[in-house]
């Protein structure tokens, strides 16, 4: 990663857009977790920020009483955000310094180590790759990252209007008089996961944890999950998929997660459609899960393998493998 990805300058370009931090600054349930979080442990810390954008979490991070705060971006929003911060009048506790975290020289020996950094999924854009490198590099043996600590949580899902939405539901019934129902599996095989809002009842049973990573310690490798997990379906119904979002623990006592038990963020949930299969109350579903870097398409998108059998009664009667790939939305 040290050497960047191939689609790198669009990537960094498309943080330059203003457009795009509005979407994330309005998002509240986000940013205002950073703001408690942030405000909870800054007050006398050396921080790094870790992609600070528009300047916000360093600005809150200041504004806190931080001893002083250096704030990285490749992108060139980095020259509004200092501008903003002299605005502010918090130029004097903020240095911004314009480049790839990675090839930076910073100072280092830092008690707190800002980002967010989290894309769809929590996995999204690898961005996590480089606070990690910036973690081993600058953070001090008594530091802490901020966020703290990851999980990954998936559950199964019935939602005719999420299927019908990604539209998987024309193969199911007659296109122009003609039967195409073998399209639905083809599609699914090698579907580009998509972002969308479940709703508290979509849900057939309680989630699993596929990833559970403290960021102080975790490797990048680490991110690259492999897991098995045995959910329980609580009700009658049709399985379209399975649901996935994030959770992180920014500080101890202040967490941000996109549950769809929760108020909404910009991450919305992740959807992994399956092959619609009827399942039943108290039916097993026994999930194998994997995220994998990947050479096909944008280096920045993992894949997921979703491999798993519908379990009734003790007897297997469902099998399903599937390859997803990740998504910027
Ligand atoms: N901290 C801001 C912006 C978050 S978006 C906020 O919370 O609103 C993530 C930012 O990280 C983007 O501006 C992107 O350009 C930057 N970024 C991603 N990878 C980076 C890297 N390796 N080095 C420097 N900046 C990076």
């Amino acid at each position: 990663m040290a050497d960047g990805y191939a689609s790198d300058s669009d990537y960094f370009a498309s943080y330059a857009d203003p457009g795009v931090h509005r979407l994330m600054i309005q998002d509240h349930t986000r940013t205002d977790a950073y703001r408690r979080a942030i405000e909870n442990v800054a007050h006398g810390k050396r921080i790094l920020d870790v992609g600070t954008g528009t300047g916000i979490l360093s600005m809150f991070a200041a504004r806190a009483g931080a001893a002083h705060v250096d704030a990285v971006d490749s992108s060139a929003i980095i020259d509004v955000a200092r501008d903003i911060a002299e605005d502010n009048g918090l130029a004097d506790r903020i240095t911004f310094h314009r480049g790839r975290v990675e090839e930076l020289a910073l100072d280092g020996d830092y008690d707190l180590i800002v980002s967010e950094w989290m894309g769809f999924f929590g996995l999204a854009e690898l961005m996590f790759e480089s606070v990690i490198d910036a973690r081993d590099r600058y953070m001090r043996p008594t530091g802490h990252m901020l966020p703290r600590h990851l999980r990954l949580c998936v559950a199964p899902v019935d939602d005719s209007h999420v299927h019908q939405d990604l539209g998987l539901g024309l193969w199911e019934r007659p296109v122009y008089g003609l039967d195409f129902s073998r399209l639905l599996e083809a599609e699914v095989q090698s579907f580009i996961t998509a972002a969308c809002d479940l709703k508290p009842a979509s849900l057939l049973g309680p989630e699993v944890d596929v990833l559970d990573l403290d960021l102080d310690h975790a490797t990048a490798d680490d991110f690259f999950f492999t897991t098995a997990a045995t959910m329980i379906v609580e009700r009658d119904g049709t399985l379209h998929g399975f649901g996935g979002w994030f959770e992180v623990d920014l500080v101890p006592n202040v967490s941000l997660s996109c549950s769809p038990m929760l108020p909404p963020t910009h991450w919305r949930q992740s959807f992994f459609p399956v092959r619609p299969f009827p399942v039943l109350e108290n039916d097993r579903i026994r999930l194998a899960m994997n995220a994998e870097r990947t050479e096909i398409g944008d280096q920045r998108l993992p894949l997921y393998f979703v491999d798993g059998e519908v379990i009734r009664e003790g007897t297997v009667v469902h099998r399903f493998f599937y390859r997803h790939h990740g998504s910027f939305e």
